[in-house]
């Protein structure tokens, strides 16, 4: 199954392809407006190079993914929680030479002078009004071994890595995953996550695809649980996709529940851990519903493995849910100390093979070297992240590294640190994940200036809080800055984590 492919047997239906905030688009008006925005690319930019999108949750950003994928170009959605000098960055590395900017954030005078053309929300409508009947040959659509997306992720040296993903590791993922996600005619599924985090990929490449309805919810609804609520009431949504962090989140009001949302089927929860607790209050909730808890880095495309919990799962009393079995042409081992592990119960590194597999960083050979290798003709990944096997199913049991997942984002605390360094009046940093019964709540930094500033710490931790939200995504920016005046030793010598740890959170 292939998005565009299905999107084109659909050009001329009038059932809705998307909802958000009253607006509506067709699936014919998505094609039609799509082809306007493809033949806009194709006529303003010289080379093939990624198109940049900073947004969050508009129509548009739907419009110029599909208007990209038929000109063959790949798409980098940038979030709004991306600040404007991360965004730099990933356009200085792609060497984009277009960006739709659909965050109502102005993008400084210094980026537009590299050459690229900026298209506003004003802007994109004013193109969308040409009365141009070009038709985009399907030979410029997107091909087999061509990136489709680049999502870029945090990266431990301070510096974005973009994961490309081509049109063959879709596919095999979409023909894998499917088989989860039988949708009826006329059904609803929720379109939260954002586009820079490839769950989102679900809901474009398997829903959209099968002619569903998406109905978006945007980070402003949910800072404001009143309007999210009604939303949600509104929306008739048979299908819900998120990272447990936000349902819990939903979760914690009693009206959330089967009045809130009476149609509601099944509920696709991954990107992070899912607790039984979280189970049972679901289940609780939407009696019935069925639950599919999906593991996997972006770098296999979405999710490597799934499966829907069932009642043996939840009283399974030593250990706690799997993250499933590994998909159709999954080839996985565990390695713990260079050695492979066959037995159950034994915990190592998770190392697989399959077509899902992108083929590396955009750009980026010395990274992609430390984490892909060639295995059997596929392209292999070594996930960092620890887990056992019992028979087929396979558990997690966390990080091999210092990367984190804080409330379904994954941060590498290495790029907070490296970042903080960057500042002109810090000399050296440690960041920690604070956990509160056994999650993360919040990141804490302790610091230590390479001069008096002169100024209170309260005033110290804004500047420096400040200085970071130019850099990296507002969820990366430390809650808590303690300042040191030099930071204590163990007994080895090196800075003693456990003592700030046990001493200050
Ligand atoms: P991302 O690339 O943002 O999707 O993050 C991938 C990482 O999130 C994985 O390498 C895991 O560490 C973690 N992760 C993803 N899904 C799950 C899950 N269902 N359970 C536990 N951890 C998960």
């Amino acid at each position: 199954m292939w998005l565009l492919e299905e999107l084109k047997a659909r050009k001329d239906s009038n059932h809705l392809a998307m909802i958000y905030r009253g607006k509506k688009i067709t699936y014919r008006e998505l094609w039609n407006e799509s082809e306007k925005a493809a033949y806009w690319i194709t006529q303003n930019s010289k080379t093939k190079n990624p198109v940049l999108i900073y947004g969050n949750k508009d129509i548009e950003i739907l419009i110029v993914i599909v208007a990209a994928l038929k000109t063959g170009r790949a798409y980098v959605p940038v979030d709004i929680t991306f600040p404007v000098g991360r965004l730099q960055k990933i356009a200085s590395i792609t060497e984009a030479e277009i960006l739709f900017n659909f965050s109502h954030i102005e993008i400084p005078e210094v980026m537009c002078e590299r050459d690229i053309h900026i298209v506003d929300t004003e802007a994109f409508s004013g193109l969308l009004k040409n009365d141009c009947r070009q038709e985009i040959p399907e030979n410029l659509w997107i091909g087999g071994g061509d990136n489709c997306y680049i999502l870029f992720t945090t990266g431990s040296t301070g510096e974005p890595k973009g994961v490309q993903i081509n049109k063959k590791n879709i596919i095999n993922f979409v023909d894998w995953f499917s088989k989860y996600t039988e949708l009826k005619k006329g059904m609803v599924a929720l379109n939260q996550v954002s586009y820079s985090f490839d769950v989102s990929v679900i809901q474009l490449y398997i829903f959209l695809a099968k002619g569903i309805t998406l109905f978006n919810i945007d980070k402003q609804m949910i800072c404001d649980f009143g309007e999210l609520f009604s939303a949600l009431r509104d929306s008739e949504i048979a299908v819900w996709v998120s990272t447990p962090a936000f349902i819990e989140m939903c979760s914690a009001y009693d009206s959330f529940n089967n009045q809130m949302l009476p149609h509601l089927e099944k509920i696709i929860l991954a990107g992070e851990v899912l607790t039984k607790k979280l189970v049972n209050t679901l289940w609780s909730r939407f009696e019935g519903v069925e639950i599919i808890n999906g593991y996997g880095p972006t770098e296999g495309t979405v999710l490597l493995s799934c499966c829907t919990i069932n009642q043996e799962m939840m009283q399974d009393k030593e250990n706690e849910l799997p993250i499933g079995t590994v998909l159709d042409d999954g080839i996985f081992w565990l390695e713990s100390k260079g050695q492979k592990i066959s037995e159950e119960k034994e915990k190592g590194e998770l190392l697989i093979s399959s077509k899902s597999i992108s083929k590396g960083y955009f750009m980026n050979p010395e990274a992609t070297k430390k984490n892909f290798f060639d295995f059997e003709g596929n392209n292999a990944y070594r996930t960092g992240d620890l887990v056992y096997r019992i028979g087929n199913l396979l558990y997690y049991c966390g990080r091999t590294d210092f990367q984190i997942k804080l409330n379904g984002y994954r941060i590498e605390l290495d790029d907070i640190s490296e970042n903080i360094n960057k500042i002109d009046f810090v000399n050296n940093n440690v960041v920690l994940p604070v956990y509160r019964d056994g999650r993360i709540v919040y990141i804490a930094a302790f610091i230590v200036l390479s001069k008096d500033l002169g100024l209170s710490v309260p005033r110290i931790s804004i500047l420096i809080r400040k200085k970071l939200a130019e850099w990296i995504p507002s969820y990366m920016v430390p809650k808590k800055i303690v300042i040191l005046d030099v930071f204590p030793l163990n007994t080895n010598g090196k800075i003693d984590r456990n003592y700030l740890r046990e001493t200050y959170l």
